[in-house]
């Protein structure tokens, strides 16, 4: 679920209360609150080159400025016979001191004597929490009208005609907008995800995270019979899938070799037992975003020691260094499909496992971070002890001694 306090990363207070409504009308009654009451000193620069990537910036910042819960939204204005401009310039796409009419007598003069009018809004939200990162995305196809029409709305609405309609959007009304428009859609598809997110947390039971622990274990230690018998716990697609992403990332801390192996069992197991309708597709690469989600995650984990570590590995290893937050955090860690939490209660099983010491304290900490409750902790003692032996167990345990977060 959606917390019910919600910073929204905008000083615009007719967003608010859209957003407010629109989510309202897909059941879920959340408060928002403007940034600008709470932190209007805040220095935003969107500088993602997709609007998926500008809309997690500002969440993520905002996230990690305040410690709430935070939403924010990018958007604006795709044009087929320009590549896709002003895109996500639309704000600003006749410069710094960009208004919307400087920005609309842009457009039509670029668009004077091209023919194809083809055009479409889009609009990306992002929601981000202490254990989730949600986006939703919509948008509304249409057409490039030659001048301007109508004088409701805002920004470009004067020149675009949606399909299906002879009308610029700002000839309708407030209500006929907003039924069609790309940030109704995007609240939309934020509510179904977030739906969706609910019920893998309902799954997410302590037994079941116990085979995920099992499971990761296996995979570093490379025990067969172990990994089998995590695996029976699967018992339908969202369990599968909670599997295949705790087997996953542990190419991050067990190697590849293990990794394949592990996932191999669990392909066939999950085929063998038809828990999966589809077989799972690779995510799109996306190096800039992994980058910048990497370090917000990577910050959460490692909290105040972040900077120092980061200086220190820069300077053993800059390469190990940019992959571990685009490849670990970025692209592995920040994946969906499994929570924050077990993520780290994973990890932190695997290292137990594997004896590795200095990584262990970083991941007990990440985990408490994250979330977790001590008694969240005391299960992985516990699985890991049933499966490693006491001397694994207690590695846990004495860097819960020593911890302070
Ligand atoms: P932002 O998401 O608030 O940064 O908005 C980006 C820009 O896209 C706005 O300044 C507008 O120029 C344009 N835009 C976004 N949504 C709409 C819309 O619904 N109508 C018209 N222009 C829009």
């Amino acid at each position: 679920m959606l917390a019910r306090r919600i910073i929204v990363a905008t000083g615009n207070a007719h967003k608010v209360e859209e957003l407010t409504s629109l989510l309202a009308s897909h059941g879920l009654s959340v408060e928002l609150i403007p940034l600008s009451s709470v932190a209007p000193d805040l220095e935003i620069d969107e500088t993602g080159s997709t609007f998926e990537e500008n809309a997690y910036i500002k969440a993520a910042l905002v996230h990690a400025a305040t410690g709430m819960p935070a939403l924010a939204d990018d958007s604006g204005l795709e044009v087929a016979a320009l590549d896709g401009a002003p895109g996500v310039r639309s704000a600003r796409y006749s410069g710094a001191d960009a208004t919307d009419a400087t920005n609309r007598a842009l457009l039509l003069e670029r668009m004077r004597h091209v023919d194809e009018r083809a055009a479409a809004f889009r609009c990306v939200l992002c929601y981000v929490d202490d254990q989730h990162v949600l986006f939703g995305e919509g948008s509304c196809s249409g057409s490039m009208a030659h001048e301007e029409r109508g004088t409701n709305g805002f920004g470009y609405d004067p020149l675009f005609i949606g399909d299906g309609d002879d009308r610029s959007f700002a000839q309708l009304s407030p209500d006929e907008k907003h039924a069609r428009s790309h940030r109704g859609a995007a609240v939309a598809d934020l509510a179904r995800r977030v739906t969706e997110d609910a019920a893998d947390d309902g799954v997410d039971d302590r037994r079941y995270r116990d085979d995920l622990l099992r499971a990761c274990v296996a995979a570093g230690l490379g025990d067969d019979t172990l990994l089998a018998r995590a695996l029976r716990g699967m018992h339908d697609a969202t369990t599968a899938t909670m599997m295949y992403e705790a087997l996953l990332q542990c190419y991050l801390f067990a190697g590849f070799p293990a990794a394949l192996d592990a996932l191999g069992t669990w392909f066939t197991t999950v085929q063998t037992r038809g828990l999966l309708g589809e077989a799972p597709s690779a995510a799109t690469i996306d190096v800039p975003l992994f980058e910048t989600r990497g370090e917000v995650l990577c910050r959460q984990v490692y909290g105040s020691v972040y900077d120092r570590m980061m200086q220190r590995l820069g300077q053993v290893s800059p390469d190990l260094r940019t992959w571990m937050l685009v490849e670990g955090y970025g692209k592995t860690l920040s994946r969906s499909g499994l929570s924050m939490i077990d993520r780290e209660l994973c990890i932190v099983a695997i290292l137990a496992a594997l004896g590795r010491h200095t990584q262990l304290f970083s991941h007990v900490r990440g985990a408490l971070r994250a979330g977790a409750a001590l008694h969240d902790l005391q299960d992985v003692v516990d699985v890991v002890t049933e499966t490693c032996g006491h001397a694994a167990g207690d590695r846990i345990r004495s860097v819960l001694q020593d911890v302070s977060v």
